[in-house]
């Protein structure tokens, strides 16, 4: 009887040692995408990030620096030369539209979407629900761009790249442009190269009007009492 007892009692510790570890393996092989960590939620009154307001591209580009005036003087001749080159920033706007059309087509296949926020993970894993409406796939332009969500994405929330910010010619850009712009510096290397340009022309100015001034008085007819 003692024995039998000891038996049970051994047959039930190794069953309760065993069982985490079998639940563990059932769940592996569902492989279900823990949604949890995207379903909670999102403040509406939250300040925009800076990466949204003044993204570190940007930040790279504006910098006054020999390799920015360079890019910016480049840029001008091809821009004379008749070639319109898009901007490189534009290709990972096109991949951010490509976020919203997956969130589109999820929408409007199961009627709402089960997550409020999204980043990297939820859009590369393999099991994430967003998967399959992910045609085509969003790529990354450049090593440093991370997407990522702002606000409540089942209200109003928008994808968006930390390193290239929101879509300039999307509407949570022109809607919040203001607040945008107060963000960014007022001279850029943009500006630098401008004023490179147009500098020269108004150092000239004073000259061309000098030598006009000039030129003017001599042939202007001699006074009748100089003749004298
Ligand atoms: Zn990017």
């Amino acid at each position: 009887m003692h024995n039998l007892r000891v038996a049970i009692l051994a047959l039930f510790l190794l069953m309760l040692t065993l069982a985490p570890a079998m639940l563990n393996r059932s769940m592996l092989s569902a492989q279900e995408f823990d949604l949890t960590p995207y379903q909670q939620p999102v403040a509406s009154d939250a300040a925009i990030p800076a990466e949204i307001l003044y993204p570190p591209f940007f930040k790279e580009i504006d910098a006054i620096n020999l390799k920015n005036i360079y890019r910016e003087i480049r840029s001008r001749f091809h821009f004379f030369a008749g070639l319109r080159l898009e901007p490189s920033y534009f290709n990972c706007y096109k991949m951010q539209r490509r976020i919203d059309k997956a969130l589109e087509r999820m929408i409007a296949d199961q009627g709402g979407l089960p997550f409020s926020s999204l980043d990297d993970r939820l859009l590369y894993d393999q099991r994430s629900p967003l998967e399959p409406y992910l045609r085509p796939m969003p790529l990354k332009s450049t090593g440093s761009c991370t997407f990522k969500s702002f606000g409540d994405l089942r209200h109003g929330g928008i994808a968006y790249c930390a390193y290239h910010g929101p879509d300039v010619n999307g509407s949570f850009y022109n809607e919040h442009f203001a607040e945008i712009s107060r963000a960014r510096p007022l001279f850029t290397s943009f500006d630098m190269v401008e004023l490179i340009i147009f500098l020269p022309a108004l150092l000239i100015l004073p000259f061309i009007w000098w030598i006009s001034k000039k030129a003017l008085q001599r042939e202007q007819p001699a006074s009748p009492e100089s003749q004298g």
